[in-house]
């Protein structure tokens, strides 16, 4: 074969090998067509990277010492010893030497074949480049790989809506949690970059950055499992609602028991006419009557918990339960200044436990009335009724202190107390309106709360007729 056509035929082969020895391998092939060759070594910063026949190596002694002149020149060299010659062939890019092709041959090859091989050795100095940048960048990859798989957060990355990598935790997190990507991709529609998803049991966080590749942008979402910790913090605020609410309590049963405690000692200690003794009679009546409310609350919360509070439904005209609801809070309201305004035209009868309809009430009233905002000239509480043939609506509104809007989906919380100043200063365990949720959900209700932080607050309670 001409010498052109084994050069053809090379660059085909060298244009499909995958790694070092195959290269190696097709060159040496070329070699003992052009050349005579025994024995042909590769080397490259002192070790043999392949060897021709295998293990068969050339001395060193032989050729050692003009290795940094060819590595100088960048040409093939043949060397007189002994019986023939000993040719270093540099492979090498640009000014760059890769490795060195020594081999031992019989015959001094022509000035024809030292061009071949001069055109041999770049030809697979280029490939050898470029297989060895694959393969840095391979390693690369895998090095950073095994970075990414050690980390405790998912880690994602979306290209035109797909996922194109993925390490361990975030492949992990996807195959136990599916719906996550459904999440990822609407809040990132939504330009959100950090945001926590709720699941049942667990918790994520997620935070999302645009990156770019050769001028395509991706999306690298990071997820992390913040379960525990966010267990942890439920805790603790469960712990910190607990040691509130017994202080709360603590508190309320205390004030109206040193009323009474107070105002019998006097009775019983200091003589006074019949007027006055009437007098603190009452004052004792209307402590015990706030305890029996707090010890009510208590017992209502405890068989809410176990899920043993009944209702017992009948008839009820709802103008007649709400007007005795008012009648019960009125002291409380003059003692705020606060004005009830409550018109009912046409009674209103539906199917429902009077009690707990007018408790639900008393308790609404209440809030509203001990919520006023004391700066404000007039201050009033209205309640309002309307009704359909399946629902009647009753509303409460008032013109108080409000409830901040992030403080609004909690304060139906059972020990809930919107963390204002004011709250700890205003009597209340935070049950009130979680028994009151309860007992509109048992008459098949709802109950919703809208307010303006400042300015007023508005519960909504829908009850149906029958
Ligand atoms: P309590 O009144 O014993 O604190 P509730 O469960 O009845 O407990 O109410 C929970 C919290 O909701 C209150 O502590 C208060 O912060 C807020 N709240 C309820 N009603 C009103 C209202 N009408 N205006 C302002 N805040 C209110």
């Amino acid at each position: 074969m001409e010498v052109q056509q084994l050069l053809s035929k090379y660059m085909l082969e060298i244009s499909k090998v995958s790694d070092e020895k195959s290269l190696y391998i097709a060159l040496s092939g070329i070699l003992r067509r052009i050349t005579d060759y025994q024995t042909l070594n590769v080397i490259s910063q002192s070790s043999i990277l392949y060897s021709e026949p295998v293990n068969d190596i050339i001395d060193e002694a032989l050729f050692m010492e003009y290795l940094p002149w060819v590595e100088e020149r960048l040409y093939p060299t043949f060397l007189p010893k002994d019986d023939g010659y000993v040719g270093l062939i540099p492979i090498f890019k640009g000014k760059k030497l890769l490795s060195t092709i020594v081999l031992t041959t019989s015959d001094e090859p022509t000035a024809e074949v030292i061009d071949y091989l001069q055109l041999l050795s770049y030809l697979s100095g280029l490939t050898l480049e470029n297989l060895r940048l694959i393969d840095f960048v391979d390693k690369t990859r895998e090095y950073f790989e095994t970075i990414l798989n050690l980390s405790n957060d998912g880690i994602i990355v979306f290209y035109q809506g797909e996922i194109e990598f993925s390490n361990v935790k975030g492949s992990e997190i996807i195959e136990d949690y599916p719906i996550i990507l459904q999440e990822i991709e609407e809040k990132i529609g939504d330009n959100e970059t950090f945001f926590e998803v709720e699941l049942p049991d667990t918790f994520l966080s997620v935070s999302t950055k645009e990156i770019e590749l050769q001028g395509e942008p991706r999306i690298l979402v990071d997820v992390r499992n913040i379960t525990s910790e966010k267990e942890v913090e439920k805790l603790r605020e469960v712990d910190k609602i607990k040691t509130n609410f017994i202080a709360n309590v603590s508190h309320e049963l205390k004030t109206p028991l040193t009323a009474i405690k107070a105002y019998t000692e006097t009775i019983m200690n200091v003589p006074m006419t019949q007027e006055e003794i009437r007098e603190f009679s009452e004052t004792i009546y209307n402590q015990s009557l706030k305890l029996e409310g707090i010890l009510n609350d208590l017992l209502d919360f405890s068989q809410l918990e176990s899920h043993t509070l009944k209702i017992l439904k009948e008839p009820t005209d709802l103008c007649e339960v709400v007007n005795r609801s008012i009648l019960t809070v009125n002291h409380l309201a003059v003692h705020y200044d606060v004005k009830i305004e409550f018109d009912c035209n046409n009674s209103i009868e539906i199917n429902c436990d009077k009690k707990r309809i007018e408790q639900i009430m008393v308790n609404l009233l209440t809030n509203a009335i001990k919520f006023s905002d004391k700066n404000k000239k007039q201050k009033i509480v209205r309640i309002e009724m309307e009704n359909d043939d399946k629902t009647v609506k009753i509303v409460v509104e008032d013109n108080g202190v409000g409830i901040p809007a992030d403080k609004l989906d909690r304060i139906f919380d059972k020990f809930y107390r919107a963390d204002i100043e004011l709250t700890y200063s205003i009597p209340g365990t935070g049950l009130g309106l979680a028994i009151v949720k309860e007992i509109v959900e048992m008459h098949n209700g709802t109950i919703t709360v809208e307010s303006r932080e400042g300015e007023w607050t508005r519960f909504i309670v829908q009850l149906p007729k029958s």
